[in-house]
């Protein structure tokens, strides 16, 4: 059974309440708990020495990415994150300057977005370090953006560029809060997902949540300096850039949905926000279920996981 089997098979299990506005399926958790104009937004995730950071990963650096990951998802919602508790698992002989380290680097992004760590709790891990951090952020009621929203027509978009994260991006990167927030104040972006399993599987998510498929253009989709001059050292074709850059995760940039009408202004609108980051028009969403990709050599589905099987 695979993750994404497991979670479908846990979450006819999960009881609700009335003050569920959207449970469990994506990215955070909305709930109204009687704010005139806000809703909660509720976010929790791990990561694990070994599977999500290797023991020499710089202790800073992996506090960074487990309050990252949490904070990619508030930002998208369109949410603005608000405070965030810890839970720390360690060996036993586990190196104190280590875990300050790793606090450091919690603490140093939570106090660039205003992000107050509020508690948390200390445990003791068999083998290896462990880290869950839970995140409770707002969201105007009318700007919360959902994966479930995109309509045929849309515009697909991503930001930043893709592919190659484990070179370094996956521990460094930065949460998309300021352009989530400024994308869903828009009021013109129908869907919106975060990459962190890569750009076929989370684009997959959010068309099923919305009950449509896409057709992506490959010339378009932004693949990275890294992922390139990996390719140009390599002949293994799942390191082919186009390849990376659909399937390798972790890469926390925004993939959205847009009405039609809004796909040009939006990129000038962006260039002037945020000249620094890239933003960039990968395909249009169908009514016709599937995700396809086009190339030179015509339109293809897109196999599981993304992979393109060159012939
Ligand atoms: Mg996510």
């Amino acid at each position: 059974m695979n993750e994404l089997e497991l979670i479908q098979n846990l979450i006819p299990m999960l009881p609700t309440n009335s003050a569920v506005v959207t449970g469990a399926g994506d990215d955070c958790a909305v709930v109204d708990v009687g704010l005139p104009d806000k809703h909660l937004l509720l976010k929790t995730d791990a990561v694990v020495e070994g599977i999500h950071f290797t023991a020499d990963a710089v202790g800073s650096a992996v506090g960074h990415k487990a309050l990252g990951r949490c904070l990619s998802d508030v930002a998208a919602m369109g949410g603005v994150p608000l405070c965030a508790v810890v839970t720390i698992g360690l060996p036993s002989g586990f190196e104190f300057e280590r875990v300050r380290s790793i606090y450091e680097g919690m603490a140093n992004l939570a106090r660039r977005y205003d992000v107050a760590i509020v508690g948390g709790e200390t445990t003791a891990s068999p083998e290896r370090v462990f880290i869950s951090v839970a995140v409770l952020g707002t969201v105007p009621k009318s700007a919360c953006i959902l994966r479930s929203g995109a309509q045929p027509g849309d515009a697909i978009f991503v930001s930043g560029t893709l592919g190659g994260s484990m070179a370094g991006k996956h521990l460094e990167f930065e949460p998309r809060l300021r352009q989530g927030q400024w994308l869903a104040a828009r009021g013109t972006v129908h869907a919106m997902i975060d990459l962190s399993d890569g750009l076929a599987t989370d684009l997959r998510h959010l068309l099923d949540a919305s009950h449509v498929g896409a057709e992506l253009l490959a010339e378009a989709i932004p693949v990275s300096e890294v992922a390139k001059k990996r390719a140009r050292q390599t002949s293994d074709t799942k390191l082919a850039p186009l390849t990376a850059a659909l399937t390798e995760g972790e890469d926390f940039e925004l993939l959205f949905t847009v009405l039609p009408s809004d796909a040009v202004p939006l990129l000038d609108a962006w260039k002037a926000e945020f000249p620094e980051l890239k933003l960039s028009c990968i395909g249009k969403i169908t009514a016709e279920h599937g995700l396809r990709i086009r190339d030179r050599r015509g339109t293809r589905p897109l196999e599981e996981h993304g992979y393109i099987h060159f012939e």
